[in-house]
């Protein structure tokens, strides 16, 4: 078996090629139908598809605009617009078309690959019937050349187009794949959506980089997932495969046995889980943080302290501060090879969100301990002004959900009249009774952080990675 040496931190294009040559028949992935695409497979797909997208007159540059369902095609259309410098646009399958049509106007790409919800749309199918067009050599990019621009909503306004470089990506994955020891002999279960910077590039880059194999799994079944494991090594998830695992009962400590890492990220993972899962499985689940400007940021550490509650240390190479810190609480801002080239025809709102040096402002709200390990606190604009006094939701949430019944809640502020913000928590739990949570909230909260009401609810709203949506929670329980 060939050893697959250093891979590329400028280019994610190199691996492919590499591992093609180095170790052809390796898996690089299957699907839940049972095809297997290994990696020479993969690199000759790569170039048909490149050669059917310049044939289509996709230059370097162009957007390539794909709205389509989880597929090793939909994978191979990515690393194609890599192959010929176009960049790859991702939508979320569940936009709606008048969303669409907004990243459309906006992006103006210059073809649109998605299952049928717009005018002028190619299948994957119509892009692999397209005539080819001869690549007799790949042209080599520069590092800062744009490769991906995906949309992200940001804190405020119409979500903006991050672009992502070539080194922001192939730097991240090296980085990833260093820190969690990932090697050619791994196996992934990949049940997250490709739409987004967790299942794309978190995922298949750092695995792809690696020369590792990946089951792509359509969606997260726990039950499914369970039967893979005894064949796997890995799990990314967010938060809720990991509430789900628990609560599945054929997710035994035999079960979990054969997986050598459980990752979560995307949204924060209750310190509750964490513990339970390591309780159940003997394993300690390593939680990261990272988002779709930067790709990941920081990570618990594979080897030491996975701490509950944490996002772990700054990968190497990413510089991590807080700064306009009240206490030891402050934004996170974050500075490295990671860290995106901007917001598509945006430099306003690029200027806006970096300081001078290259720091990039998160907008997340967190400290970092004596350790160096990092907390987040929360999104900054989640931050509740009461009477004139900061509530960070996150403390109100803690103390909530330490008490007894609470299985998790969220906390938010609503308009009030007399206090600008009232602080507002919607629960989830069993045999809970407000006014007694409230009296025993006040053994461990100073009056104004106390709640103005508790709503008891069966579930919280989440997004598809696992995210609370707390506009959608203001909106409900206005006062
Ligand atoms: P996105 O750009 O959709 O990936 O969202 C990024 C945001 O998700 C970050 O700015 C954080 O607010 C949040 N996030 C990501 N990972 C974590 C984590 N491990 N704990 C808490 N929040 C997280």
């Amino acid at each position: 078996m060939a050893m697959v040496s250093t891979p590329s931190t400028t280019d994610p294009i190199d691996w492919i090629e590499t591992i093609s040559r180095a170790d052809p028949d390796r898996t690089w992935l299957e699907t839940a139908e049972g095809r297997v695409i290994s990696y020479h497979m993969l690199n000759n797909s790569v170039i048909a598809m490149a050669a059917q997208l310049t044939g289509a007159g996709i230059k370097p540059g162009d957007r390539v605009a794909a709205c389509v369902e989880k597929s090793p095609e939909a994978v191979i259309l990515y690393f194609a617009c890599l192959w010929i410098g176009a960049i790859y646009m991702p939508l979320n399958t569940g936009y709606t078309q008048s969303e669409i049509a907004y990243f459309l106007e906006d992006a103006e790409p210059a073809i649109f690959v998605g299952d049928g919800i717009a005018r002028q749309t190619h299948t994957l199918d119509d892009i692999a019937a397209l005539p080819d067009a001869p690549i007799v050599e790949r042209a080599k990019f520069a590092p800062d050349a744009i490769a991906a621009m995906l949309y992200t909503s940001g804190t405020t306004g119409r979500p903006k187009g991050a672009m992502l470089t070539r080194a922001n990506l192939a730097s991240n994955a090296v980085a990833l794949m260093n820190a969690w020891a990932i090697t050619a002999q791994d196996v992934l279960i990949h049940a997250l959506p490709i739409f987004h910077v967790h299942g794309l590039f978190i995922a298949i880059n750092s695995m792809t980089a690696a020369g590792a194999t990946m089951l792509f799994r359509a969606k997260f079944d726990p039950e499914d997932v369970i039967v893979q494991m005894p064949r796997a090594t890995m799990l990314m998830g967010v938060p809720t495969f990991y509430t789900r695992l628990l609560g599945t009962p054929a997710f035994t400590h035999a079960a979990a046995a054969p997986m050598r890492l459980f990752i979560s990220g995307s949204a924060p993972l209750l310190a509750e889980t964490h513990r339970q899962f390591e309780a159940h499985t003997g394993q300690a689940i390593l939680e990261r943080y990272g988002m779709t400007e930067t790709g990941i940021n920081t990570s618990n550490p594979y080897f030491g302290a996975r701490i509950a509650g944490t996002v772990g240390l700054p990968l190497p190479g990413v510089e991590v501060r807080i700064s306009d810190a009240e206490g030891d609480i402050g934004t996170i801002e974050v500075r490295g090879p990671n860290v995106f080239a901007g917001y598509w025809r945006n430099p306003e709102k690029t200027a806006a969100e970096f300081r001078e040096g290259g720091w990039f402002i998160t907008g997340d709200l967190g400290k970092i301990d004596d350790q160096g390990y990092v907390h987040i606190i929360g999104r900054g604009k989640d931050l509740i002004i009461t009477g004139g006094y900061n509530v960070y939701p996150k403390e109100i949430e803690d103390a909530i959900d330490a008490l007894p019944g609470v299985i998790e809640s969220a906390v938010i502020g609503v308009p009030h009249d007399d206090f600008g913000e009232a602080v507002v928590a919607v629960v989830v739990g069993t045999c809970l009774d407000p006014a007694t949570m409230l009296s025993q909230l006040r053994t461990s909260l100073a009056a104004y952080k106390l709640p103005k009401a508790i709503h008891i609810a069966r579930e919280l709203p989440r997004n598809t990675m696992g995210k609370v949506q707390k506009i959608v929670l203001r909106e409900r329980y206005n006062l």
